[in-house]
C-alpha cells in the first residue's frame, strides 16, 4: 500500500505524535490541583495529592479522578459544620455572667476565636483564588495541546492514505462528524489500528480533561461558599461584639448591682495599677543593671509624641476626674479615649522598647513602651498586637490595631501616658 519512504515518514510521524500525547498528559498531570480538606470543625486548607496517572489516561485514572470528586464534594459538605456556634458560645458565656471579669475574658476569648477563624478562611479564599487561575491557565494548555494533536493526527491519517487507494481516503476524509469518521475508521480497523488506539487514547485525555474541568468548577462553588462562611463569621462577631457592649452596661447600670459595679471597677483598676507598677520596677532594675555594668540607658530627649492613631473620630472620654461613662459616678481617666474602627493602626508614641504587650481582663491586649528617664507610655484594648516584650520600636511604628478587647463598650484606643510612676496627661506630649 505504501512505499519504504513513506512507511519511514510514518514512523517518524507516529514518534512525533507519542511525544504530543505525552506533552498532553504533562498538561494533565499538572491538572491535579491542591484541594482544601474542609473537613470537621477546623477549616484548614490541607493539600490532597491527586494521583495523577503515569502513562495515557486509563480507565482507572479516570475513577481516580471521580473518586477524588466525590471526596470535593464531601468536604463541601462538610465545610458549615466549621462554622462558629454562636448559640453555643452565648450559652457558654452565660454561665460566667456573674463575675465581669472572667466574664469579658470569655467574650474575648471567643472573639479572638472568631477573629481567627476569619483570617484563616480569607486565607484560604487567598489560596483558592490562586489556585483556580493556575488550574484554568492549566485547562487552557491541555485543550491546546488536544486541539494540536487532533490536527497532527488527522494530518497524519491524511498523509498515510493519501497515496494508497484513492477510495480509502476519500471514504475516511470525507465523513460528515468525527463520529462518522471513527465509525468508519471501525470499519477499517485492520488497516488502522494503530490510529484508532491513538483516538481511544485521545478520548481518555479528553475525558480526562472534562473531569478536571468538574474539578475545577467544584473548586469555585467551594470558594464561593467559604466567602459565605466568612460573611457569617463576620456576622457572629459582630453579634458578639455588640453583645459584651449590651452586657457591660447593663451589668453597671444595674442599680441594685451598682454598688458592686463601683467596686469591683475600682478593684479592677486596683490590679491594673498593680499590673503596671510591677512592669515599671522591672524596667527600673533593668535601668539600675545597665547603668551599673554599662554607664548608660535609655533617655528620653524631650521631643514631641507621634499621635499614636493612623485615625480617629472623637476623643471619647478625656484624660483626668470625669463622671464614668457606664458606672455613672465621678472616676479619675488615667488617659485618653480615641474613638477609632476597629484595626486602625496603632503607632508608638516614641522611640522606645517593648515593656509588655500582653492580655489582661480590663486592659485588654496592651502594649506597654519604656521610653526611657521613667517615661512610658501605655495603649489599650487592641484587637491586634504586632510587637512582643523587649522589641525595641522607633517613633511612628506600627504596634497593634484599634479593638474593643479587655473592660470596653466600644472601639477605641485608651492612650496613657506615665512618668515616674504616676499618669500624667498624655496633652503634655502630645501634638495633633
Ligand atoms: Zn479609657
Amino acid at each position: 500500500m505504501y512505499d519504504a519512504w513513506m512507511y519511514r515518514r510514518r514512523l517518524m510521524k507516529k514518534r512525533r505524535n507519542c511525544g504530543a500525547a505525552r506533552r498532553l498528559l504533562c498538561g494533565l498531570l499538572l491538572c491535579g490541583m491542591a484541594l482544601p480538606w474542609l473537613a470537621g470543625t477546623g477549616l484548614q486548607a490541607q493539600a490532597t495529592s491527586q494521583a495523577a496517572p503515569k502513562s495515557a489516561p486509563t480507565a482507572e485514572s479516570i475513577r481516580e479522578k471521580e473518586k477524588e470528586i466525590s471526596q470535593i464534594k464531601e468536604q463541601k459538605e462538610g465545610l458549615k459544620d466549621g462554622l462558629s456556634d454562636l448559640q453555643e458560645i452565648k450559652k457558654n458565656l452565660e454561665l460566667q455572667k456573674d463575675n465581669l471579669k472572667n466574664y469579658v475574658k470569655e467574650l474575648d476569648a471567643s472573639l479572638e476565636q472568631i477573629e481567627a477563624r476569619i483570617a484563616d478562611l480569607l486565607e484560604q479564599i487567598d489560596a483558592k483564588e490562586g489556585e483556580i487561575v493556575e488550574a484554568q491557565a492549566q485547562l487552557e494548555a491541555a485543550r491546546k495541546r488536544e486541539e494540536d494533536q487532533q490536527e497532527a493526527m488527522t494530518a497524519h491519517i491524511r498523509l498515510t492514505y493519501e497515496s494508497g487507494d484513492p477510495s480509502v481516503a476519500d471514504l475516511l476524509l470525507g465523513a460528515g462528524s468525527l463520529g462518522e469518521f471513527l465509525n468508519r475508521m471501525d470499519y477499517m480497523e485492520k488497516i488502522v489500528s494503530s490510529d484508532v488506539r491513538m483516538w481511544e487514547d485521545y478520548k481518555a485525555a479528553k475525558e480526562y480533561v472534562a473531569l478536571c474541568k468538574e474539578g475545577l468548577e467544584l473548586e469555585k462553588e467551594i470558594l464561593d461558599e467559604t466567602r459565605e462562611s466568612v460573611e457569617i463569621e463576620q456576622k457572629n462577631l459582630e453579634e458578639l461584639i455588640e453583645q459584651k457592649n449590651r452586657d457591660i452596661i447593663s451589668y453597671e447600670t444595674d442599680i441594685s448591682n451598682k454598688e458592686n459595679a463601683i467596686r469591683e471597677y475600682e478593684a479592677e483598676i486596683k490590679a491594673q495599677e498593680e499590673e503596671i507598677r510591677m512592669l515599671e520596677a522591672a524596667v527600673a532594675e533593668e535601668r539600675r543593671q545597665l547603668i551599673e555594668s554599662s554607664g548608660s540607658a535609655m533617655t528620653y530627649d524631650g521631643g514631641v509624641f507621634k499621635f499614636p492613631l493612623a485615625s480617629y473620630t472623637r476623643v471619647s472620654d478625656d484624660y483626668g476626674m470625669r463622671i464614668h461613662p457606664t458606672l455613672g459616678v465621678e472616676q479619675f481617666h488615667n488617659g485618653v479615649d480615641f474613638a477609632s474602627a476597629t484595626g486602625t493602626a496603632i503607632f508608638a508614641a516614641y522611640d522606645g522598647k517593648v515593656v509588655a504587650a500582653a492580655y489582661n481582663a480590663t486592659m485588654g491586649n496592651y502594649v506597654m513602651i519604656d521610653h526611657g528617664d521613667g517615661l512610658s507610655t501605655i495603649y489599650m484594648h487592641a484587637s491586634a498586637l504586632y510587637v512582643s516584650k523587649g522589641d525595641v520600636v522607633a517613633r511612628g511604628d506600627t504596634i497593634a490595631a484599634v479593638g474593643s478587647t479587655g473592660r470596653s463598650t466600644g472601639s477605641h484606643l485608651h492612650f496613657s501616658v506615665r512618668l515616674n510612676g504616676s499618669y500624667v496627661s498624655p496633652w503634655a506630649y502630645l501634638s495633633l
